[in-house]
């Protein structure tokens, strides 16, 4: 370790406490990598700090010193954004968790940065209410995570993206400025709204410490089918009767053929007589339980729009398909690429086939499966490509992105663009927004401390 970085690390266990600051063997291997298996470096230093003022004092010493810093939360982003380069020092929020304040007349929830979304969805539920922001990851990913790559998930067709459930916030500035916008408010037009800046930003322009959630009244009841369906038309048409006809619609979730039958055959669950071109589950939420959606699908099958439906007849038979839909199946396939890109609702089934023969007139071999949270425009593609080698998993890249470029989408839908997709967002953001982008970027972190090297390309 250098002289220059001893000092710094002297400093700053000065200011937050020995145990507040690792080095060395302290610092564990999770600190490596987020979820997407790609960072190479460790930290050469972990800060640990419990308190805002200790955030604060944290980035205040490390700009001084023009030390970089990556802010982790629970590592389970799939960009890149929370790796380490080397040299970087990690700021992790885990000891920053907890929820300050259930506000059941503003319908909110305060809660600190590091806490663990499950943990408070199980708050919110305590009392009373839906937190309705919801991902796969949520054992795992914080509320400062979920914030700043504006996460998606399941949920998102009725409840919005995180950033549509986020009232305040308390962000960090790279100098160690606290900016307290804990705002409780639905209204509140005062100027621009700073709150949306950090939303979104992966870690680039502050460090959240805690944020205000809107809470929803907690749905008393839920009901979940699984459709098949013959044509991507259909499955848009079926959105739009489901969006018109079922008041507690709260999931709309397209499998294409080559996904599902892998990851049903994979998990050893058998649904359907014969293998549907789509499937489809719908899930709705509210005072009734079955009854509207048993009333739904026996319309659409009437009207031919859906070859056969299976309504979950309890919590197990629902736990399947959605363990279906899941697909963890698919991390067994070797070189395994996860991408999730966005596109209008109508050119999805279009993409999907000049995609999938792109991908196969390249490696004709790969396996190519494709599933999305339809009603929010959002698909993701499953890519394996046995024996692939860097090259080829910049290829497949390089393939899928231009496509979507081709067809005016965007090359992130909801797992952000870290440094995976960093190279990638001048195909879906203009040069001059991408300036703008760095002017605020200059504004907000002269010195360019914070998480360098993720979003913007160089
Ligand atoms: P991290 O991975 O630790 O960090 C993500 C980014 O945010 C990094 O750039 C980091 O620097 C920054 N950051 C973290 N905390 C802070 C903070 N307090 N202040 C400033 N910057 C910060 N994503 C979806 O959108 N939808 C899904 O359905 C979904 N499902 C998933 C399922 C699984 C099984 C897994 C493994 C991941 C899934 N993800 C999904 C991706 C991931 O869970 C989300 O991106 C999540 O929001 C990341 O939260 P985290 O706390 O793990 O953040």
């Amino acid at each position: 370790m250098s002289a220059e970085t001893t000092h710094i690390i002297d400093e700053l266990k000065r200011a937050l406490g020995d145990d507040a600051v690792l080095t060395g063997g302290e610092i564990g291997d999770r600190h490596k990598s987020d979820a997407s298996r790609t960072g190479l470096s460790l930290p050469k230093a972990v800060l640990r700090p419990a308190s805002v003022e200790a955030v604060a004092a944290a980035l205040r010493i490390c700009n001084a010193h023009r030390q970089s810093v990556v802010p982790q939360g629970g590592m389970t982003g799939l960009a890149g954004g929370a790796n380490p380069a080397t040299g970087d020092f990690a700021l992790s929020l885990e000891r920053l968790a907890g929820v300050e304040e259930i506000d059941a007349a503003a319908q909110t929830m305060t809660v600190k940065a590091g806490t663990p979304l499950e943990a408070a969805q199980k708050a919110a539920e305590a009392a009373g209410f839906l937190l309705a922001i919801d991902l796969g990851a949520r054992g795992s990913c914080q509320i400062g995570g979920n914030l700043s790559t504006n996460a998606g998930g399941i949920r998102v067709i009725r409840n919005g993206v995180t950033r549509d459930n986020v009232l305040g916030l308390e962000a960090v500035l790279a100098d160690g400025t606290v900016l307290t916008m804990l705002n409780k408010m639905v209204k509140n037009n005062t100027g621009y709204d700073l709150r949306q800046l950090f939303i979104g930003a992966e870690g680039t322009l502050g460090v959240i410490t805690r944020a205000v959630l809107r809470l929803k009244p907690l749905p008393q009841g839920r009901a979940t089918a699984l459709c098949a369906l013959n044509t991507y038309d259909d499955v848009i048409r079926l959105l739009q009767r489901a969006q018109r006809e079922l008041s507690g619609l709260s999931a709309f979730e397209a499998m294409w053929r080559s996904y599902f039958s892998f990851t049903a055959a994979a998990e050893n669950i058998r649904l359907f007589d014969s293998e549907p071109d789509f499937a489809v589950i719908i899930e709705t939420e509210g005072a009734e339980q079955s009854a509207p959606l048993e009333a739904f699908l026996e319309g659409v099958l009437g009207d031919g729009l859906i070859a056969d439906a299976l309504i979950a007849q309890s919590e197990k038979e629902r736990q399947s398909f959605w363990m279906v839909r899941e697909g963890r199946s698919l991390d067994r396939l070797p070189a395994l690429v996860n991408l999730d890109v966005s596109l209008a609702i109508g050119s999805l089934g279009a993409f999907a086939e000049s995609c999938d023969a792109a991908l196969k007139a390249r490696f004709p071999a790969a396996h190519v499966s494709f599933f999305g949270h339809i009603g929010d425009s959002n698909l993701h593609i499953a890519v394996s490509v046995e024996a692939a080698g860097d090259s080829d998993l910049h290829e497949i890249d390089e393939i899928v992105y231009r496509l979507v470029a081709s067809f005016g989408g965007s090359v992130s839908a909801e797992h952000g663009i870290g440094t995976l997709k960093r190279d990638y967002l001048g195909f879906s953001r203009k040069p001059e927004e991408l300036e703008v982008m760095r002017r605020i970027k200059l504004a907000l972190d002269p010195h360019g401390i914070l998480n360098p090297g993720k979003v913007l390309p160089s």
